[in-house]
């Protein structure tokens, strides 16, 4: 991580060169006493509320920076993200519509051409940024909904919970989606399940948010197609392994993510593996005429002109031109490329997974639960006794003593059906429905160095719970 002081030159950069817009326009009417005062408060107010914010902040937070932060799916953006979001907001342009700013919505026209690009759809496939992958997904939901009223969509059970509830809100039915023992999509039985036509559109998803599972898509999708029945990515979480290279995925991981090119719709979070602050997610789709949906008398051919409204084809009115902005700008110093840019970022965090998972086999007092698929890590301490309530009891003092000790390292909890836990690991009892896990989503590539740190971190954590 860098010091965020490295950054104030950049900082001064972009206030230099608002102040000299703003001289553009002098003839504002000036705040009073604008040397010392901002609208309804001065400089001073303003800087006690920053100290109890930033005390806040700092303190009520785990270092979400460092390596030894190894929990959740989160970390903080590129600093070109920050800059960037950051001089949008004085001016806080709008990309509801094209006047509302201009140059922010040519520019996540520009990105979410990029990422268009990246997953290999065709130039000509509808897509445009929204405020998360929950929206964009409820508004893939909502295409699927109206393009076949009348069929159900099918969600497997590891998919996201909020395909569930976006259902719900669109009053879509769903109907279950076979699967595997890891939970994912499960081709032979999808067959048998697809062939009596009550689904129009399945949600396949690449990189499951809990395991980080990956739906085989390559193989699902010619079933679909004999079935006529649309596929939905949700990539939220795994899309930006596009640009992973085989290893460090697996050859049929990465068969499924070259797939998603020919998907009807897809998902993918740049807040989550972009390097964006929240809220930046995208969905795109593969055929323009999808915009029809969106607005009742247009004609198809609007939704394919140059001059197209984002707005018109968004569920949601105002979206943050600073969020488009921001992306924008990092797709400038980083870009989405195999060899530079993102590749090496997420390949390091798939190798990261991967060697931590490779040190946890050779050790007695922890137990993989499954290979990674993406760069999520999942395990347990082994308990005394052979039944899930004692794993999940035994996972919970590890989570909680990691993250206490000295030298702390921040894992997550995950909870898992336990009837999936024992057909792996047949020698527990399922003594409970579920059970809990670790669970680490290694997405900062500092990771992959860093690997050795954590594992001893988490063993002191056993052993110092070990009763
Ligand atoms: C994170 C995630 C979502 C939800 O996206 P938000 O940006 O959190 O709203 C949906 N699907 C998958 C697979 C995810 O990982």
């Amino acid at each position: 991580m860098y010091d965020p002081r490295t950054l104030l030159p950049l900082v001064h950069r972009l206030c230099t060169h608002l102040s000299e817009w703003q001289d553009q326009h002098a003839d504002a009417p000036v705040d009073s006493n604008t040397a010392a005062s901002f609208v309804g408060c001065d400089v001073d107010a303003l800087e006690s509320v920053l100290t109890s914010y930033l005390d806040r902040l700092t303190t009520g937070n785990y270092p979400f920076f460092h390596p030894s932060y190894a929990g959740q799916m989160l970390k903080p953006p590129h600093p070109a993200a920050i800059l960037g979001y950051w001089a949008a907001q004085f001016i806080n342009p709008n990309n509801h519509a094209l006047d509302g700013g201009p140059p922010t919505s040519a520019m996540e026209k520009e990105a979410v051409d990029a990422l268009r690009g990246m997953l290999g759809f065709p130039g000509d496939a509808l897509g445009h940024l929204t405020s998360g992958g929950t929206i964009a997904n409820l508004e893939a939901l909502f295409v699927a909904r109206e393009s076949h009223p009348d069929q159900a969509i099918g969600v497997a059970s590891s998919a996201h919970y909020t395909h569930s509830r976006m259902s719900h809100v669109l009053r879509a039915d769903t109907a279950p989606l076979p699967t595997d023992d890891w939970g994912r999509i499960d081709p032979d039985a999808l067959n048998a399940t697809l062939a009596n036509g009550s689904i129009g559109t399945i949600v396949c998803t690449l990189g499951t948010t809990g395991l980080g599972v990956v739906d085989p898509l390559h193989t699902i999708l010619p079933i679909c197609r004999h079935h006529g029945v649309r596929v939905h990515v949700d990539a939220a979480y795994g899309g930006f392994f596009r640009l992973a290279t085989a290893p460090p995925l697996s050859h049929s991981t990465k068969a499924a993510f070259d797939a998603i090119s020919e998907a009807d719709s897809v998902v993918i979070d740049p807040h989550k593996h972009g390097l964006q602050p929240y809220g930046c997610g995208a969905v795109l789709f593969r055929d323009p005429a999808a915009g029809r949906f969106y607005a009742h008398d247009s004609p198809y051919t609007y939704f394919t002109s140059d001059d197209l409204h984002l707005g018109e084809i968004s569920l949601e009115c105002s979206r943050a031109g600073a969020a488009a902005g921001a992306l924008w700008c990092t797709l400038q110093a980083v870009p989405l490329a195999e060899g530079e840019g993102l590749g090496p970022i997420v390949n390091a965090c798939l190798s990261a997974a991967r060697s931590w998972t490779a040190r946890l086999h050779k050790e007695e007092t922890l137990t993989v639960y499954t290979e990674p698929e993406t760069d999520i890590a999942t395990f347990f301490p082994v308990p005394s006794a052979h039944h899930t309530e004692a794993v999940s009891a035994r996972s919970q003092r590890v989570f909680d003593q990691a993250m206490q000790q000295e030298e702390p390292v921040y894992l997550s909890l995950y909870s898992v059906p336990s009837a999936q836990f024992t057909t792996h690991h047949p020698t527990y009892a399922a003594t409970t429905d579920t059970v809990t896990i670790l669970r680490s989503v290694l997405m900062k590539p500092t990771h992959e160095a860093y690997v050795d740190t954590m594992h001893e971190r988490v063993c002191k954590a056993v052993a110092a719970t070990q009763s």
